[in-house]
């Protein structure tokens, strides 16, 4: 097998290890200090084996807590991370994020259920996700329901395209480390105006 870099992920065969068909090997992030991008390569661990996963049409996937062992990264910055990143991406029908100790399932517990929150930088107010492109049917519903912001409102005067808005017509954008935050924001304005619950259980 060819060495796997940091945050790739790569399948190999589940000898013996039935009823599971594939393993997905990634390589998390060693822990700097955390402004090494530590948090980043975090998340692509999880988005690439989830698109893998959905590559070998996986119909579930189980996760352990990526990094949080001899690779130090904190515990409950890395529950974050992954709850944010499996509910950013709705690819598998289900997804488990296996603890093997109890402080990290409450830790996981608390991430998944912890709706994300951003406010606007230059005035304190509440923020929306913002869509850019052309939105689904839901996202549209939730346009309207107020939830989240589209490209036509804001694409005249601008060439950026910002990730967050609020209500006095400010945009901003955190960079591509927030994408997942933003994605998962935008899933749960649509799963609010749909009247889903969108929670999602840990084993
Ligand atoms: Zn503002």
């Amino acid at each position: 097998m060819a060495p796997c870099e940091p945050d790739k992920a790569v399948a190999t065969p589940a000898f013996g290890l039935a009823p599971v068909k594939h393993v997905i090997h990634a390589v998390g992030p060693v822990w700097e200090g955390g402004e090494q991008g530590e948090d980043l390569v975090l998340t692509n661990c999880y988005l690439n084996s989830l698109r893998l996963a959905e590559e070998l049409e996986a119909g579930s996937i189980a996760f352990p807590a990526i990094s949080t062992d001899v690779y130090g990264f904190p515990a409950e910055r890395a529950a974050k991370t992954a709850a944010i990143a499996v509910r950013s991406l709705a690819i598998i029908d289900e997804i488990r994020l296996v603890a093997f100790d109890e402080e990290t399932r409450d830790l996981l517990r608390a991430a998944l259920a912890e709706p994300v929150r951003e406010w606007c930088p230059t005035c304190g107010g509440e923020a929306r996700p913002t869509v850019n492109g052309c939105p689904t049917p839901e996202a549209g519903a939730a346009w309207k329901a107020g939830l989240l912001a589209l490209a036509w409102d804001f694409s005249e005067d601008r060439d950026d395209e910002p990730q967050w808005t609020c209500g006095q017509e400010h945009y901003w954008s955190n960079g591509p480390g927030d994408e997942c935050r933003r994605q998962m924001a935008v899933l749960d304005a649509i799963a609010v105006t749909l009247g889903e619950d969108h929670g999602r259980s840990v084993p």
